[in-house]
C-alpha cells in the first residue's frame, strides 16, 4: 500500500477502530477516513489530520459514500458491548449484519483491494465452552455451528459474506476472530463495558466511596483470555496483509487464561485494596470458559498477542481512574 492510499475505518468512534486509526496514522498513512454513527464529541479519540465522519452505516447509501476511493476497508462498526449488553440486545446485535452487508458490497463496487472484518470468539460453538477448564478454541471449532445467540450468529454470517466476496468476486477479504480486547480509550461505564473495564471501575468506585465490597457477575469461576489493544491493532494489520489468510477466519486473542476471580485479584493488587466479594448468580455471565488456540496464528504470522495481562490491566486501570476523577470533577468524558 502507498502512504497516500485511502484507508477507510468504520466504528472509529469506538474502542478498537479508534486505536486502529491512530495506529495507521502513526505508521505514516496520510489519508484515513474514520466513520462512526456516534456524534464526534462522544468518540473516545480523534486523531489529528484524519477525516472524521458521523454517519449511520446500516444505510446502503452511507456505505457507498464512505467507500468511494478507498484502497483498504476495515469494518469494526457494530452494535456491541459486554455480556450484559449482548444477552439483552440480541436484535440490535443481529442488525449489525446490515453494516457489513452494505459495506462489503460498497467496498467491492469501489474497487477496494482489501477488506477486513472484525469477527468474534462468540462465533464459536457454545457447546464447546461449557467447562471453565476449557480446551482452547481452534478455528475449525466454529462448525458445526451453535454460535452465541444474536451477536455470534451475526458474526458467523458476516464472515460468510467475506468468504463469498473472495470466492465469487475476487475481492481479498480478511477475518479476525477477536477474543476479549481491553485497554485505555474504550468503554468503561454505562452498560456496554466488558469485564476488565467493569472490574477496574468497580474497584476505583469502592476506593472512592470507602465501601470495601464488590459485586461479581456469575460465580467468578468463568474463564477467559484478554488481549491488550496494542496487540489487537498490530494483529489486524498483519492479518490483512498476509496473502495466506485471504478469506480465512483466524483467532486474534491472548492465550493467557484467567478466571474472573483471578482477574479481580489482579485489579485489586493494582488498586492496592482487598474487597469483600458478592456474587450475582443470575447476572449474564456468558459461556463457562473460553480461550484462544494460537497454533494457527503462530504458524502463519510467527507471532501472537503477548502483552502480559498484569501490564495491560495496570495501564487500563490508570486510564479509567483518570476518567473517573475527571468526571467527578465535572468534566465531560466519553465512557
Ligand atoms: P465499540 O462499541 O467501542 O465500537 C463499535 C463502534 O461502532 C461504536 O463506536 C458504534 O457507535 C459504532 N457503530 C455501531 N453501529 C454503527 C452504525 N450503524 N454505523 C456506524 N457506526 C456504528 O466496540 P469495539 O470493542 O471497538 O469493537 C469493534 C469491533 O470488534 C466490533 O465489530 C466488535 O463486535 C468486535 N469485537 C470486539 C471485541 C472486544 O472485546 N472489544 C471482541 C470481539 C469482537
Amino acid at each position: 500500500m502507498n502512504r497516500d492510499d485511502l484507508i477507510l475505518i468504520t466504528g472509529a468512534g469506538g474502542f478498537i477502530a479508534g486505536a486502529l486509526v491512530r495506529y495507521f496514522h502513526d505508521k505514516g498513512f496520510s489519508r484515513i477516513r474514520a466513520v462512526d454513527k456516534k456524534p464526534l464529541p462522544q468518540w473516545y479519540q480523534r486523531t489529528p489530520g484524519v477525516e472524521c465522519l458521523c454517519l449511520d452505516l446500516s444505510s446502503e447509501m452511507a456505505c457507498r459514500a464512505v467507500a468511494e476511493g478507498a484502497t483498504e476497508v476495515y469494518n469494526l462498526a457494530a452494535d456491541m458491548g459486554g455480556m450484559g449488553f449482548i444477552e439483552h440486545n440480541r436484535i440490535e446485535c443481529l442488525r449489525s449484519i446490515l453494516i457489513n452487508t452494505h459495506l462489503i458490497e460498497a467496498a467491492w463496487r469501489a474497487g477496494a483491494e482489501r477488506y477486513f472484518y472484525s469477527s468474534s470468539a462468540c462465533a464459536y460453538n457454545t457447546d464447546l465452552q461449557k467447562d471453565p477448564k476449557v480446551r482452547a478454541l481452534k478455528e475449525s471449532d466454529a462448525y458445526p455451528a451453535m454460535a452465541e445467540r444474536g451477536y455470534g450468529w451475526e458474526k458467523l454470517m458476516s464472515e460468510m459474506f467475506c468468504q463469498e466476496y473472495w470466492a465469487e468476486r475476487g475481492m481479498k477479504t480478511f477475518i479476525a476472530r477477536f477474543h476479549n480486547v481491553y485497554g485505555p480509550l474504550g468503554t468503561w461505564d454505562g452498560g456496554r463495558e466488558k469485564a476488565p473495564a467493569a472490574l477496574c471501575r468497580k474497584v476505583i468506585e469502592a476506593k472512592d466511596t470507602g465501601r470495601p465490597e464488590i459485586e461479581i457477575w456469575g460465580d467468578g469461576t468463568q474463564t477467559r483470555s484478554f488481549m491488550y489493544i496494542d496487540d489487537c491493532t498490530r494483529g489486524i494489520d498483519s492479518i490483512t496483509h498476509c496473502e495466506e489468510l485471504t478469506a480465512t477466519p483466524i483467532n486474534l486473542g491472548s492465550s493467557e487464561l484467567v478466571s474472573i476471580n483471578d482477574l479481580l485479584s489482579i485489579v485489586e493488587g493494582i488498586g492496592g485494596v482487598k474487597l469483600r466479594r458478592t456474587y450475582k448468580l443470575d447476572a449474564p455471565r456468558g459461556v463457562a470458559g473460553r480461550n484462544s488456540d494460537n497454533t494457527m496464528i503462530r504458524r502463519i504470522l510467527g507471532w501472537e498477542p503477548s502483552t502480559p495481562l498484569k501490564e495491560g490491566i495496570a495501564r487500563t486501570y490508570r486510564w479509567i481512574e483518570e476518567q473517573y476523577r475527571a468526571r467527578k470533577a465535572g468534566a465531560r468524558v466519553a465512557s
